[in-house]
């Protein structure tokens, strides 16, 4: 059964003033140890090396989206709108709260690198033995299944879901606000109030009051600017690159057979594909970090290199290319290789816009799988209309973006040996 709490709780938030807990599910949930983890996870991974303000924690963004969820159930409550059913209020609440769970340190580089996925640990996290499935447990024998369900988006009910993943979910209102505040940054900034205000639960979605349109149109320009100005920082992909390089040797070496001086026991299990739930919450960014301290002394040279570069903020250098086939790069290549560095971990091409955010793309489908949801404006008492059929700011950000590629390299090494490239790859790198 669900059960009120003997007395609210209150957490102070930097961007929503106040969070408030008014259910005993949600402050035990608080208090288990795999939500308590998030606090020791970075929001933004690597970005505090760009913007030394960003070390948020996953903790405080998933206090955010559970107090953005509770702003919206609660007005759609107070108006006592049709299309909310009230019996989801405290399953939506939840899956809000746990919807990150299962991330790892440094997230997306140690998923590309090891072939694991934060949303298949969530859901282990809360179906199998642990604190957040024994507090989840009590309030009915399904109910971490049905949470996990939310999370997954197979749950019956689309408006729950939506609530959580969609165009305009609680997720994205709160890291888009929490990120612009912790880089320091103004373009993140919208009037989420205003937003609260308009939305409205209708055919089993989550849409927007038709005068709320110019409250969109500036969040989504909010995320246009955050996207280009934080999420696709070069800076920020040269630190996430070298991360990647980290775990990558670390692979290598270690189905090499290389004997290291200290391999803590959850990368191992991660590395041999044994991890379970259990190691996997013992993955943190000080676990993570703590392994790169002690591989900076390693015998391997490439290993200590990227570990001294990444603790010490030695990052690469980019070149921009238009093509990356291009013969010019292939000479380089080679030249790279007479100089003594490894063009594969020397020489990385990053393209990027493969990252999981994106602007606004009403039909677009990401992966082939995922369908996006389209903001739509609820005209009149029920027609509803796609927002950029109405306006042409949001028209004007949803076009496609011809990117370019980044070359990223060490510079000092080509510095140190410049007089041993031909005058094409000195131009090229601008030695
Ligand atoms: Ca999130």
């Amino acid at each position: 059964m669900a059960q009120p709490i003997t007395e609210e709780k209150v957490f102070k938030d930097p961007v929503h003033k106040y969070i408030y807990v008014q259910d005993q599910t949600i402050w035990d949930l608080i208090n288990t140890s795999e939500f308590q983890r998030l606090r020791r996870i970075r929001q933004l991974g690597t970005s505090y090396l760009t913007f030394h303000g960003a070390e948020h924690s996953r903790f405080s963004h998933s206090l955010g989206v559970y107090e953005i969820t509770r702003k919206i159930i609660s007005q759609f409550e107070r108006n006592d709108y049709p299309g909310w059913p009230r019996e989801e209020r405290l399953l939506a609440l939840c899956a809000a709260l746990l919807h990150d769970v299962g991330h790892g340190p440094f997230s997306h580089s140690l998923e590309e690198v090891f072939d694991t996925h934060h949303e298949q640990w969530t859901v282990r996290i809360l179906l199998e033995d642990t604190e957040v499935n024994a507090v989840l447990r009590r309030v009915s024998d399904d109910f971490p299944e049905k949470v996990a369900a939310v999370i997954s988006k197979t749950y019956p009910n689309p408006i729950v879901v939506s609530l959580i993943s969609s165009q305009m979910d609680a997720d994205r209102m709160d890291y888009l606000l929490r990120d612009a505040y912790f880089t320091g940054v103004n373009y993140g900034n919208f009037d989420l109030e205003r937003i609260l205000r308009v939305l409205r639960p209708v055919q089993g979605k989550i849409v927007v009051k038709e005068s709320g349109m110019h409250a969109i149109e500036h969040y989504l320009m909010s995320r246009y600017q955050m996207y280009w100005q934080i999420y696709f920082h070069p800076v920020t992909r040269s630190s996430e690159i070298i991360l990647r390089q980290i775990f990558r040797r670390a692979k290598e070496l270690y189905e090499s057979g290389y004997a290291f001086q200290m391999m803590p026991s959850s990368i191992a299990r991660l590395l041999d594909q044994t991890i379970d739930v259990k190691a996997y919450l013992k993955l943190d960014e000080a676990y993570a970090q703590a392994a790169f301290i002690q591989w900076e002394d390693e015998s391997d040279e490439l290993l200590s290199e990227l570990c001294r570069r990444f603790l010490n903020r030695r990052l690469y250098k980019y070149i921009t290319v238009s093509d990356p086939a291009d013969t010019l790069i292939e000479e380089a290549h080679r030249q790279f290789v007479q100089i003594g560095l490894n063009p594969d971990y020397h020489m990385e091409i990053d393209f990027p816009f493969d990252q999981p955010y994106d602007v606004y793309r009403p039909d677009s489908k990401k992966g082939g799988k995922e369908e996006k949801t389209p903001i739509l404006l609820l005209e009149d008492e029920e027609r509803l209309i796609e927002i950029s059929a109405k306006s042409d700011i949001v028209r004007s950000i949803t076009g496609l973006h011809q990117g370019e590629y980044h070359l990223y390299y060490p510079e000092e090494p080509l510095l140190a040996a410049a007089d041993r490239l031909s005058p094409e790859v000195r131009e090229l790198f601008k030695l």
